[in-house]
């Protein structure tokens, strides 16, 4: 380790203490967010940011709403390359997702303020993402208070909107608007110290199967095989919500057939070398997220909807994957006397269309990192897919290669109760965000 290296990592070493009570106070700081447009609260807790960036000594600290109408605030702090180096950008998102009244009592500590236990923080946002947004802002702090001075420009970004897809709007993609580009950004999702250099995207869309109403009385004529001359089947109702098993179990082995065809090193694969990998094979799902129908408590019912969440890989489009579709639910309707007269409705993509992230594993930037992790924990990194979207899709389809790297992971209470990130990936990140910023940007000596 050179010196500053050896400087920055014994710095957060020192300062663990204190890091665990800034992500405390952290969570303190509600910034709910209620997963649509317009609904974040993160102005309280982007005030807090914006006041421990200024006691900092950022060489700049930058705070601005994307959105007058909105009390949304983005904050940057940025230090400034002292001879044109390369630039780097660590970014987390401040909001986070409510805890409902329905889980408060499955929590086991208060989610409104960050506990320390059994060597994790416990909290909402603890691991998305308060708790990697506490690593890089500690990172950045342990160069200033190191003395050290960087040869490329270092931006510390807390952003907005993340959890209700605004990060493409209000939050990560205005922040490259308002003038803040890099060479490299990482994201701070909770990826359990794993290096994610893609994502899957994820739509949901809407199947619709027509039925036939009719009183609940007649079902044995519906579903009954009558004697000649009594009218029997469809001629006297349809049960939409029936016919829709067939479309579930056609989506079961679909997406069992789409892990089977669609295989990549990095995606979805378990990642390299797999021992360490966390996440499990397997990304691409269709999942019932909904399903409703029936028209009357006394009639056969007359339609049913079911609504589905799909995870596609990131080298296909949208359109690709909803074309697939369609044609297997329609070639499935073929094999039905009702339905291929009465064909269903497919209708998508339906209330999200978030698109997927990939950059090269071989980018120079990635190498930097796995390097930085090698060199602080003297373990090779694990490369792998996240398994979730972020606001790293809106930094890499904005034009600044981004990657997802950050303590915590998704299956550790993340958006759920219990929410905790464990301590010691704290501190490696916090470590590894340090040695990448030193290996990234350089080091004026
Ligand atoms: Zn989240």
């Amino acid at each position: 380790m050179d010196p500053a290296s050896r400087k920055v990592t014994e710095y957060i070493d020192r300062n663990k203490n204190r890091i665990l009570d800034f992500l405390c106070e952290f969570v303190s700081k509600k910034s709910i967010n209620h997963g649509t447009p317009g609904t974040g609260d993160e102005l309280e807790a982007q005030n807090w940011v914006r006041e421990r960036f200024q006691e900092m000594g950022y060489d700049e600290v930058d705070y601005w709403f994307p959105d007058e109408a909105q009390k949304r605030p983005n904050v940057a702090g940025i230090l400034k390359g002292k001879m044109g180096g390369r630039s780097l950008i660590l970014q987390g998102h401040v909001d986070v997702v409510p805890v409902p009244d329905s889980e408060l009592g499955l929590w086991k500590t208060d989610p409104w303020k960050g506990t320390v236990a059994n060597g994790n923080v416990y909290g909402r946002g603890a691991g998305d993402t308060k708790g990697g947004n506490t690593a890089m802002i500690w990172a950045s702090k342990a160069i200033i208070d190191c003395g050290i001075k960087l040869k490329g420009d270092l931006l510390v970004e807390s952003v907005i909107g993340e959890e209700s897809q605004e990060g493409e709007t209000i939050g990560a993609a205005d922040t490259i608007k308002r003038g803040h580009t890099a060479q490299f950004a990482i994201v701070s999702e909770p990826t359990n110290c794993e290096i994610h250099t893609e994502s899957p995207g994820v739509f949901l869309f809407e199947l619709t199967v027509p039925g036939k109403s009719s009183h609940t009385a007649s079902r044995n004529q519906v579903i009954f095989p009558q004697r000649y001359g009594i009218d029997t089947g469809m001629s006297v109702g349809v049960d939409a919500i029936s016919r829709m098993k067939m479309f579930l179990d056609l989506f079961e082995r679909l997406e069992l057939q789409w892990n089977q065809r669609w295989r990549s090193k990095v995606l979805g694969s378990g990642g390299y070398p797999v021992p360490n990998d966390k996440q499990g094979v397997g990304l691409f799902t269709i999942n019932p997220s909904f399903i409703e129908g029936g028209t009357y408590l006394g009639s056969v019912p007359g339609y049913c909807k079911l609504t589905c969440n799909v995870w596609y890989p990131s080298w296909l489009k949208v359109d690709d994957v909803i074309s697939e579709l369609r044609e297997r639910v329609h070639a499935l309707a073929q094999t039905d006397d009702w339905l291929r007269e009465n064909p269903p409705l497919l209708n998508g993509p339906v209330l999200q269309n978030w698109r997927p992230f990939k950059i090269d594993v071989d980018f120079e930037g990635v190498k930097v990192l796995a390097s930085s992790y090698e060199e602080a924990t003297g373990e090779k990194a694990t490369h792998s897919g996240f398994r979730a979207t972020c606001d790293a899709t809106w930094l890499n389809e904005n034009g600044v290669p981004a990657v997802t790297f950050g303590p915590g992971g998704l299956e550790l209470g993340v958006h759920g109760p219990n929410e905790y990130v464990p301590i010691d990936e704290l501190i490696r990140c916090a470590k590894v965000y340090a040695l990448t910023i030193v290996n990234w940007c350089g080091v004026k000596t």
